[in-house]
């Protein structure tokens, strides 16, 4: 028997690796089934940001579909073959949204992924993911000496000495020029000291805030801000003193440490919920938001999980639709200058992984009115796409220099942005090739706009 049976990408003894079945937009489908979905009509091919720059058949969706289909049908035995492919999609997910069969190529690409030998297999990933699972205070110990390193000018040295790979974060060493944060202090050390984000004495709430990594870890002032807004309008709220939600984890190949992520998680929202009763779970980063709000399909297969990860998922939202535009009103001089332009990018997480597009844009249009304009292919990836940039560089570039032209075509000062991957990434562009220009998180530039 072939080790890749028809509708086996994998050989048995990885099946914990991998996800038992899709849940896809039209039902609960096998991988196999779900890839087989694709008819190659080519419609993605009109989105597909790496297609549409090279024009390779090889690098669109519709060909990335088509590796893994033939890798499970067994009419290719080398998953190297298909490596670019896999590689190089930005998991970006414009491919699905306009795909009329729904078909989950992201998924699927990592599926794809996961399939390689070895994928997720290094020595710095695991260990970093053993810390920052079982051992955050030593994995948060070492970044916070990477970061001293940083703000001593050694940013080089942290490089040298392997610290950000050593935590698995290598990118973060690469990404030491766009980085200007180096926060000694994390977000999580601050709102654990705050004894009104504490469950203790409430009865009920209406908001729980999950920390996601980025405003965790580099960015403190995201995650401030989304609290103060739901604070005021919202009431009272508790810090979900949360883990990470395994998103790094599932798109690097250890799947069982994201189905880890996502139990802590779980059971700490569980705990919360038989205190305080229902509540919303809010977090203000799109890419970590979308990740939860899929976690039932971690635990296809296993029926003691999976309700309750539906449960979880069900209650998590993104600060980008948790902000009514009827509750918001701006207060007198907080309000953009005149001839001041805001524009907005809709992270790839946001539009095309939870369909979030009109929430915030009817926020905008009633705080800015008229300094609002709209971003030509707002729903374009800046490239940014977790390690992308560092990985792919050439291709995150191009992807790149598209975004920043289309900034610079509206003009605009400030382009707002609900992902912390985009916020670090359009920055960094804008620094090289617009740099009149800067990208300003959504909470931020709201809390800005509301608060007395
Ligand atoms: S992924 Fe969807 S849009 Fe793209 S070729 Fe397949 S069916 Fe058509
Ligand atoms: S996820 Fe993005 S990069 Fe990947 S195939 Fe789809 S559109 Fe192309």
């Amino acid at each position: 028997m072939s080790k890749y049976e028809i509708n086996e990408l994998y050989d048995h003894t990885q099946e914990p690796f991998h996800l038992k079945h899709l849940l896809t937009d039209l039902g609960e489908r096998t991988l196999y089934d779900a890839a087989a979905q694709c008819n190659r009509c080519g419609y993605c091919e009109t989105v597909c940001p790496t297609y549409m720059l090279t024009g390779r058949e090889t690098i669109s969706a519709r060909g990335r579909n088509q590796f893994l289909r033939l890798l499970i049908e067994g009419k290719i035995r080398d998953t190297g073959s298909a490596e670019e492919s896999f590689s190089t999609c930005m998991l970006c997910g414009a491919c699905s949204s306009v795909c009329y069969a729904k078909v989950p190529t992201p998924d699927l690409v990592l599926e794809g992924r996961r399939s390689k030998d070895g994928y997720g297999q290094s020595l710095p990933a695991r260990l970093g993911m053993n810390l920052l699972l079982n051992n955050r205070g030593l994995f948060e110990f070492l970044l916070k000496i990477g970061f001293l390193l940083k703000r001593l000018g050694l940013a080089a040295l942290a490089g040298k000495l392997g610290l950000y790979s050593f935590i698995g974060m290598p990118s973060l060493g690469a990404a030491q020029d766009s980085l200007s944060n180096a926060p000694l202090k994390f977000l999580r050390d601050i709102f654990r000291m705050d004894t009104a984000l504490s469950p203790e004495g409430k009865k009920e709430i209406s908001w729980a805030y999950f920390a996601p990594c980025g405003p965790n870890y580099v960015f403190p002032e995201v995650g401030l801000a989304t609290v103060a807004l739901l604070k005021r309008f919202f009431g009272d709220g508790v810090f979900a003193d949360n883990f990470c939600c395994g998103l790094l984890a599932y798109n690097y190949g250890r799947i069982t440490e994201a189905r880890e992520f996502a139990k802590k998680n779980i059971l700490r929202f569980e705990e919360l919920k038989d205190i305080l009763g229902d509540f919303a779970i809010v977090g203000d980063c799109s890419s970590c938001v979308a990740f939860m709000k899929s976690y039932e399909q971690l635990f296809t297969g296993d029926e003691t999980w999976r309700p309750r990860a539906k449960a979880f998922a069900s209650a998590v939202k993104d600060i980008l639709e948790a902000l009514p535009a009827e509750k918001l009103h701006k207060i007198k001089g907080r309000e953009p200058a005149e001839g001041e332009t805001v524009t907005y990018h809709d992270s790839c997480r946001a539009c095309h992984g939870q369909g979030i597009r009109s929430e915030p844009r009817a926020a905008l249009r009633k705080l800015v009115e008229k300094s609002f304009v709209e971003l030509p292919e707002s729903d374009w990836c800046c490239g940014g796409a977790g390690a992308y940039a560092f990985t792919q560089t050439s291709l995150s570039n191009s992807v790149l220099d598209r975004k920043i032209k289309n900034i610079a075509s509206t003009q605009a000062g400030t382009v707002l942005v609900g992902a912390t991957s985009c916020l670090l990434q359009i920055n960094a562009g804008l620094r090289k090739k617009y740099p009149s220009a800067k990208a300003v998180h959504y909470s931020v530039f709201m809390d800005n706009l509301t608060k007395c």
